[in-house]
């Protein structure tokens, strides 16, 4: 006789999208909720230095438990004057970094996965929708993911069970107000 305790309920899919500020910090907001439930939290980022100094050292002081990683260099958009070769290289780099986050994904070892701009990778063409659709169709049932940027595929948001789209209103950077300490970085 299965117990209360001993329920593990079906992960959830959250999408945070939208052209308005909040997609990455709110993901972030989950996953100091979901560590400090004692849950094991990991944090993938697609879109090179889109993590700043003040949540990366924020994370570090966390400890164990929560974890940030970087996608490598095959997750970045290809520069005009990229030869085939070097384009070659990337996409052999994306498809490494690719390959380990899966693993980690099947690994079962975590309670959340952050997947910071994914959706832009995959609007940039870095990364294929059916990738990322399969990733969540298989992954273990119990694990939570988040997965954030703007242009969300609607395949994505087919597959997801909380889908909030962040909208500009307005922006400080509109008026010519660069980006701030404890705000933007
Ligand atoms: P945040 O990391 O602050 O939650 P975000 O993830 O919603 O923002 P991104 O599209 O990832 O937004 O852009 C990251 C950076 O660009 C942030 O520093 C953010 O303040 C800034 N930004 C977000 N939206 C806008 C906007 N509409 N105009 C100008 N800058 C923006
Ligand atoms: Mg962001």
């Amino acid at each position: 006789m299965e117990t209360r305790s001993s329920h593990v309920p079906d992960g959830l899919v959250l999408v945070n999208t939208g052209e308005g500020k909040g997609k990455t910090t709110a993901a972030l907001g989950t996953a100091l909720r979901a560590f400090g439930n004692g849950q094991k939290v990991l944090i993938f980022q697609f879109i090179k230095g889109s993590w700043k100094y003040g949540e990366l050292e924020a994370i570090r002081r966390l400890g164990e438990g929560i974890e940030i990683r970087q996608m490598g260099d095959g997750f970045v958009k290809h520069n005009q004057d990229a030869t085939e070769e070097t384009i070659a290289a990337h996409r052999q780099k994306a498809e490494e970094a690719w390959q380990k986050l899966c693993e980690e994904v099947q690994s079962d070892r975590w309670d959340l996965i952050v997947l910071d701009e994914i959706n832009y990778a995959v609007h940039f063409g870095l990364l294929s929708v059916g990738a990322v659709v399969d990733l969540i169709v298989h992954r273990p049932k119990r694990l939570n993911l988040i997965l954030t940027g703007r242009y969300a595929a609607q395949e994505v948001i087919d597959q997801a069970d909380t889908v909030t789209e962040m909208t500009l209103v307005k922006h400080a950077f509109q008026k010519g107000i660069r980006a701030r300490r404890g705000i933007e970085y």
